[in-house]
């Protein structure tokens, strides 16, 4: 993850982009790119957009992924521990059902 973000800014650096790259922004910008990712399922199944354009949904995902990098950056946030809490937050909030 550390090393995807090294990346990912050096890349910006390199383009001297990121001037403008606070929190509000990349929150934004991971909505939209998620909504880039949506358009491609917008009218049809999921079977059908994978079908059409399956690259074109995996470069959406990785936008996502790149402004969410960024924005864990930002906000000193550290994704993987954040999801590991998560979980066990939601584990609790949904216990496993004793009926399956
Ligand atoms: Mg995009």
């Amino acid at each position: 993850m550390k090393e995807l973000t090294e990346e990912i800014l050096k890349f910006n650096e390199d383009r001297g982009w990121g001037g403008n790259h606070d929190a509000r922004s990349l929150a934004i910008s991971v909505s939209l790119e998620a909504s880039e990712l949506l358009e491609h399922f917008q009218w049809i199944s999921s079977e059908e957009a994978i079908q059409k354009d399956k690259q074109a949904i995996v470069e959406e995902a990785a936008d996502v992924f790149i402004y969410l990098l960024q924005l864990a950056n930002v906000l000193d946030i550290d994704l993987k521990e954040a999801v590991q809490q998560k979980l066990k937050k939601n584990a609790v909030k949904y216990p496993i059902p004793t009926n399956l």
